[in-house]
């Protein structure tokens, strides 16, 4: 310890280093961490530059202690709790939007630039960025990294990075891209060489810390729209998404069910008690009134275009059985809901307001996150729901949007734990062990692929010479593997 706190004061100022016991705590935990899972760290450590971040790495690496990097710590799944001790990197210092490109449209970002910082930012220049369905205090460039979900332009393939400047404990600061030629190239993912950036993505603070990210940005066209349509199942509303994202239509789409929908109106109302309609026993039918679910598309052009492409987009809907929502008839309605619809899919900034409500009402458990092909994805949301009235308790919903032009899927399908959260561990508990063994079910019994890593290193076991190579590219970086290793994945 007295070693670790002298070398880490070397590198950094006193403020910029934490050994208090209440600093600390505050680094045990993340969004959706339970009783129990909770890890403290020995340290936390504030860098404000590369080098800064490269002097950790060093130490650490020296003492053997694991380092966890943390953005804004808003995940939702443990990855940035320091399981086996050590010291948390935490980057919300290095908070700097660099540049805003609009010439080769992108923007240069450091870590701890929030999503309501780039897009605000953003707006005012006539573009926008890629947003999750996230919160907008979480970090576009962890975001990024870790492959968003709900994100705008779903038409193309959502991966927003560009080039990247990772620091790693053995092979110091190194740049990917077009930023690997010169430091003030930063337009290009793909140039004459194999692409690093990818390597990155995906590896959970695994195998380095990116303290800068080049990201696509769009341009904000004449009319933007917001145009919902509800439907009553979800192979309509899947045939619907996937003909107009092919046949390009829309620039993005996507489909949530009547429970997520009612906590849009949860987060308007700021309410912290779960409306009686959500939790009523059968979670498949929706209350009186209400569509089972909605497909909200955003529109994004010259207006006459997105003119013709709205009425395309409802004739197609019409022929499919759904049906055509107003905006104004959509914000009398269903307020909250379209509040929130509008603000993310047309004004490009995230809501906040309320977003707080849905924490303080429950734990937000993603009990499946997978992506598959749309018949699988049928067959997928089947299993969940037997799944589902078996084994948990309401609320539960989902939701459903394209990539990779429609070939591929991405099925949410997410359980809220209510009530005080200590008095739930046992449910709470089965839910895990139910998880521990979903997603190898579902991708053996559906062809289904886990979306987003959950610490599950059977699933790492099953990439077979894929995953030994990785295994020796971590040898290489970081051979004492000090980088996250609470996330178990080599
Ligand atoms: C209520 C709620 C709903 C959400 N819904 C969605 C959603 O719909 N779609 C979606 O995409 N996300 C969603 N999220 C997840 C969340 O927003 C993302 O996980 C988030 O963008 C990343 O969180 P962060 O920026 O705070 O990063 P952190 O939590 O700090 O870090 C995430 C991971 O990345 C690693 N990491 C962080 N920074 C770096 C770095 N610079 N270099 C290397 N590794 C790094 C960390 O070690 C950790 O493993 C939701 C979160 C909440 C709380």
């Amino acid at each position: 310890m007295e070693t670790l706190f002298k070398a880490l004061c070397s590198v950094l100022p006193p403020e910029r280093v934490s050994f208090s016991d209440v600093d600390l705590a505050a680094y045990s935990a993340d969004s959706a961490t339970p009783p129990g899972a909770s890890a403290c760290p020995l340290a936390v450590a504030l860098p404000q530059s590369p080098e800064e971040v490269l002097h950790i790495l060093q130490i650490a690496d020296r003492l053997r202690v694991p380092v966890t990097p943390l953005a804004r710590g808003s995940n939702i799944a443990g990855l940035a709790v320091p399981i086996q001790g050590g010291v948390v990197i935490d980057l919300r210092l290095m908070n700097r939007i660099i540049e805003i490109n609009e010439d080769s449209a992108y923007a240069l970002v450091e870590p701890g630039v929030t999503f309501h910082e780039l897009s605000r930012a953003l707006s005012e220049k006539g573009f926008f960025c890629h947003l999750p369905t996230a919160s907008g205090g979480s970090s576009p460039l962890a975001n990024y990294l870790m492959r968003p979900s709900g994100n705008y332009s779903a038409r193309w393939d959502p991966d927003p990075l560009l080039s990247l400047e990772v620091v790693t404990p053995r092979a110091g600061i190194i740049r990917t891209g077009s930023a690997a030629f010169d430091s003030r190239l930063w337009r290009a993912r793909y140039h004459c060489f194999p692409d690093l950036t990818g390597l990155f993505a995906c590896s959970y603070g695994t195998l380095g810390i990116v303290t800068k990210a080049s990201v696509k940005i769009f341009k904000r066209c004449e009319e933007e729209r917001l145009l919902l349509i509800g439907f009553e199942s979800l192979p309509p509303a899947l045939e619907y998404m996937e003909r107009i994202i092919r046949g390009n239509l829309v620039e993005s789409v996507t489909f949530w069910t009547w429970g997520w929908n009612l906590f849009h109106e949860m987060m308007l109302s700021k309410q912290s008690q779960m409306p009686q309609e959500i939790l009523k026993p059968d979670q498949k039918s929706p209350p009186e009134g209400v569509p089972f679910g909605i497909a909200s598309a955003r529109l994004n052009g010259y207006k006459e275009v997105v003119e013709a492409q709205q009425e395309v987009c409802i004739k197609i809907a019409r022929e499919l059985g759904g049906e055509y929502l107003e905006n104004d008839l959509a914000k009398e309605h269903f307020p909250g809901c379209y509040n929130y619809l509008h603000s993310y899919f047309v004004k490009g900034i995230l809501p906040k307001p309320g977003e707080e409500s849905q924490i303080r009402a429950g734990l937000h458990l993603p009990g499946c996150l997978v992506s598959a092909g749309p018949s699988q994805i049928l067959e997928i949301e089947k299993y969940m729901w037997e799944l589902a009235k078996r084994e948990f308790e309401p609320p539960y919903f989902y939701r459903v949007l394209p990539y990779s032009h429609a070939r591929e899927f991405f099925f949410a399908f997410v359980v809220y734990v209510r009530g005080d959260i200590a008095d739930q561990l046992p449910y709470i508990r089965k839910l895990r062990g139910i998880y521990g063994s979903l997603y190898s079910e579902l991708l053996k019994k559906l062809g289904a692929v886990m979306f987003r890593y959950r610490k599950d290193p059977g699933f790492f076991a099953l990439t077979g010479n894929y995953g030994q190579l990785l295994r020796r590219i971590k040898q290489l970086v970081d051979p004492n593997n000090i980088m996250n290793p609470g996330m178990l994945l080599f």
